[in-house]
């Protein structure tokens, strides 16, 4: 048994305007502080510029707050984006990185991400990295490679198991409805652990490796008892209060 405590973390991408932004974050965190000793960390991550105001909504709550990705640099000429520094600044505990749409949208190599991660590692924010293959890679049986691989190129040295979440999110399953079975899943998530033992040594035991891509509340429970699983990241159900909230209360 797994002493690793479970997140589920709420990716809402580029969705939200304020006043509803403040409602599902302050129904969650409502929800939460209604459960004594939850039996897992519950995060969101709204768009950046809803963050702060998050922040502040959840503060004293047991609801955390992130960002969705960050600079590698603390200040400087970089228009139109935002330090890991200013992150935590505005209030965020974590920060997701190497998105899988960051990395097709922004061309976000393995390099910009582990850099990434050990800026955001120097900020005091814990670092969600992001992996997993493509449709193309699973149909030449290249998931295990792709993943180890970017697990190598991502993960920086300074990575513990306080300061960096690892989220296993195979690109075809994000968005699509569509799910690895839960032995392939299991299957990778040991494989990932494995190779993050390469990287950071007895730290991968205790780091959570998360599971992401079409998780809904009818199927959260497949998932989240898996050995290696611990918790997931979520994307569309994350923007329903409900939804969300059946998710987290498959591992509660
Ligand atoms: C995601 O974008 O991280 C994600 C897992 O999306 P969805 O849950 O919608 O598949």
């Amino acid at each position: 048994m797994s002493n690793r405590r479970p997140l589920i973390a709420g990716n809402w991408k580029m969705n939200g305007l304020t006043k509803d932004g403040l409602a599902l974050a302050g129904e969650i965190a409502t929800r939460l502080n209604k459960v004594a000793s939850p039996n897992c960390d519950v995060l969101v991550c709204p768009p950046m510029t809803l963050v702060a105001a998050i922040a502040q909504k959840a503060e004293g709550s047991k609801l955390s707050v992130g960002a969705q990705d960050c600079h590698m640099n603390e200040t400087g000429a970089h228009t139109g984006d935002t330090s890991p520094v200013m992150i935590k600044d505005a209030g965020c505990e974590y920060v997701i990185l190497g998105h899988s749409e960051r990395r097709t949208d922004h061309k976000e190599t393995n390099e910009v991400v582990k850099a990434k991660a050990s800026a955001a590692i120097k900020a005091g924010l814990k670092a969600i990295i992001c992996i997993g293959e493509t449709e193309a890679e699973r149909d030449a049986n290249k998931t295990i490679d792709v993943c180890a691989s970017q697990i190598k190129g991502s993960v920086p040295a300074e990575s513990t198991a306080e300061n960096t979440v690892i989220a296993y999110e195979p690109v075809w399953a994000i968005g699509t409805g569509r799910t690895p079975t839960t032995a392939d899943v299991q299957e990778v998530h040991a494989e990932v652990r494995k190779a993050l033992t390469e990287v950071i040594g007895a730290e991968a035991a205790k780091t959570r490796i998360l599971y992401g891509g079409s998780v809904k509340p009818t199927n959260a429970s497949e998932f989240m008892p898996l050995p290696d699983v611990d918790g997931a990241l979520v994307g569309g159900a994350s923007l329903k209060a409900d939804d969300f909230w059946g998710i987290v209360d498959s591992c509660i």
